[in-house]
């Protein structure tokens, strides 16, 4: 089989003053093509250090990484910069967009770059943001004047906008309310439906519950799936729990009105 995505057994050693952090210890990672995974874990495991590797910012300190089939590691800085742009779509928690920029500019930026005709340009920048959802009325307006569910929406279709073969999203939903986060999540479950491959980090295990796969990091080590189940059926009853306190409250409140 091959796959978007394989890892195989990375490390990354930080070199500070202070002295040396492993930050991954022997991670392996295959993720097929059209696959949501979501990865978890507590602050300092090691997902922000992963990302950054999968995303091509960074450089393992041992071990390889193909995505698509080509090994990262033989690249230069230049043919990184290229995969990053025209292989990978990045959505942030704080949005990173061009401020005083037009929604339509800051989704046909990444095309500009690749200097992609005006015409194919826009025909491209429209069709992202249908997919991400947002109304024709806002393309025109600077990003600054949105709310933040629209500004993630503008942000997800510049990443979409090149057809990337993978996208990297950081705690997407951090900075949103429940419902706005319900959307920026269907649009990802969507995307991975029709056959795009997302990767995701999350803290939330709601948020997680969208994902195909849930894979779950700890001190710069993946837990091995006997562990994973476990911490799975544990976030499952967490959150049926919280359904269930939801529904008993909405329940009391019915009675109370009544
Ligand atoms: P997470 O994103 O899960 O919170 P990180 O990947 O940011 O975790 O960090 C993993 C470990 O690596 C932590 O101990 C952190 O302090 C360390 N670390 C992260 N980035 C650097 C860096 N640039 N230099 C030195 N140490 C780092
Ligand atoms: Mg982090």
């Amino acid at each position: 089989m091959s796959y978007v995505l394989d890892v195989r057994d990375i490390h990354r050693i930080y070199e500070t003053k202070a002295g040396l952090t492993h930050a991954l210890r022997g991670v392996s990672l295959q993720v097929p093509k059209g696959e949501f995974l979501c990865i978890m874990g507590p602050s300092g495991s090691g997902k922000s250090t992963l990302m950054n590797l999968l995303g091509c910012l960074d450089r393992p300190t041992s071990g390889t990484y193909l995505l698509e089939g080509v090994d990262v590691s033989l690249l230069d800085d230049d043919e990184l910069a290229a995969i990053r742009s025209q292989r990978l779509g990045f959505v942030f928690q704080s949005f990173n967009l061009l401020t005083r920029a037009t929604v339509l500019r800051n989704v046909e930026l990444p095309l500009l770059y690749a200097n992609v005709p005006e015409a194919e340009r826009l025909d491209r920048a429209l069709r992202a943001l249908a997919i991400a959802g947002l109304p024709a009325d806002v393309f025109d307006h600077r990003s600054n004047e949105l709310s933040g569910g629209q500004m993630q929406r503008v942000a997800i279709a510049r990443a979409l906008v090149n057809d990337p073969a993978l996208v990297l999203a950081d705690e997407p939903t951090g900075n949103l309310d429940s419902a706005t986060s319900l959307h920026v999540l269907q649009t990802f479950r969507r995307l991975a439906n029709d056959g795009s491959t997302v990767v995701m980090i999350t803290h939330d295990p709601e948020v997680a519950q969208w994902a195909d796969r849930i894979v779950f990091i700890r001190d710069g080590k993946l837990l091995t799936e006997e562990e994973e189940r476990e911490v799975t059926r544990q976030q499952r009853e967490k959150v049926e729990q919280h359904i269930g306190q939801s529904q008993g409250k909405a329940a009391q409140q019915q009675e109370v009105a009544r």
